[in-house]
């Protein structure tokens, strides 16, 4: 299959409604999100979400997200829906939240009584769905495992010759995945994925909150996704944390070989390695977390095979950049 790719330039681009009847005949078009690109499949189409699972590897028990375009949508996909979601709904929607609500008629990850749905922003994205008058279920555009794709070309290094389109609406705003908040129990919410919705931001409009731990080995992960190893690149990572001067002290020291070593440091510390492959991840939260999964992809492209990160502060938006560290480094950490 040859994969097309189409620069978006307008809404009224004749490839978005092209786009839309690759959806509505059960095929597979990647699309721009402000989080990262989707694998984009009707998401009431249970032959056209076999096949994002067939095209990414992604295991089998690991639950789609659902993405509409307007609220009503999601009257067809989930049910009694709290007053704490709705206020979540209302606040945070179009962005980066999903959220789990009890399931009404979705045919995928029947397994579950739950569904998880998000109303993105992207006007690419939001559009694709109104076009396709149907929910769509769009996990990560990338091999399971691999980082997170934030451009069209990540993307068509992936899945090219699998899929059927992508559309190309430029580098990803957030560059992370959506908070995931379950909402579907009796008690508080729970965080099952951080991300550039912070706990702090729920907490302020809902109060407290639960934050699931990354489940210990034999016990059951919360949340599907939980379990899997993800973000990776080949190289061996390690993340390093502490105060900023011991973490810069202690890289400096471990990274002996220049050629076949890389780090990727804040812009603040770049300055201070002589290493040859220094990779600048940015100077701010937001910056790192919009680079991020680029840099991942990057430490492969550029042969390394071994990469130091340094941490960042686990507060904010922070929460969330460690969280993707930490599993591409399978939780090699080295605390200084
Ligand atoms: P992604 O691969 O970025 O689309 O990830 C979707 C995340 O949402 C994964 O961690 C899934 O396990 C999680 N998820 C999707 N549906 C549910 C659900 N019904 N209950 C709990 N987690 C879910
Ligand atoms: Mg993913």
């Amino acid at each position: 299959m040859k994969t097309i790719v189409a620069r978006i330039l307008s809404l009224n681009d004749a490839a978005m409604a092209e786009a839309a009847d690759i959806i509505k005949n059960g095929g597979l078009v990647a699309l721009p999100t402000e989080t990262v690109y989707g694998l984009g499949a009707n998401a009431l189409d249970e032959a056209a979400c076999a096949k994002v699972y067939a095209v990414k590897g992604r295991p089998s028990d690991n639950p789609l997200i659902m993405h509409i375009s307007d609220v009503a949508m999601l009257d067809s996909i989930a049910k009694n829906v709290p007053p704490m979601a709705e206020k979540l709904i209302q606040t945070f929607w179009p962005g980066p939240l999903t959220v789990i609500l009890q399931r009404k008629n979705v045919p995928r990850g029947t397994f579950l009584d739950t569904v998880a749905v998000r109303m993105p922003k992207n006007p690419i994205a939001l559009r694709l769905i109104d076009l396709a008058k149907t929910p769509i279920a769009a996990p990560s555009a990338n091999l399971s495992g691999r980082p997170s794709p934030t451009t069209a070309g990540h993307v068509l290094r992936d899945l090219s010759g699998k899929i059927d389109m992508i559309l190309d609406g430029g580098p990803c705003e957030v560059g992370l995945e959506s908070t995931v908040i379950d909402c579907s129990g009796d008690g508080a919410p729970v965080i099952l994925r951080p991300g550039s919705v912070t706990r702090e931001m729920i907490e302020g409009l809902i109060g407290p909150v639960g934050m699931a731990t990354e489940a210990a080995k034999d016990e059951a992960p919360k949340s599907p996704g939980m379990k899997y190893r993800h973000y990776a690149p080949e190289a061996k990572l390690t993340v390093v944390v502490g105060e900023a001067e011991k973490v810069r002290a202690k890289i400096q020291s471990l990274a002996t070989d220049t050629e076949k070593i890389g780090i990727m440091a804040t812009a603040e510390s770049a300055y201070y390695y002589k290493h040859k492959n220094v990779l600048i991840m940015g100077d701010s939260h937001e910056a790192i977390a919009a680079n991020l999964f680029d840099m991942l992809r990057l430490c492969d492209e550029m042969g390394l095979e071994e990469v130091f990160v340094e941490g960042v502060a686990e507060e904010g938006l922070g929460v969330a950049i460690m969280n993707r560290l930490k599993k591409a480094a399978s939780y090699n950490i080295l605390k200084v």
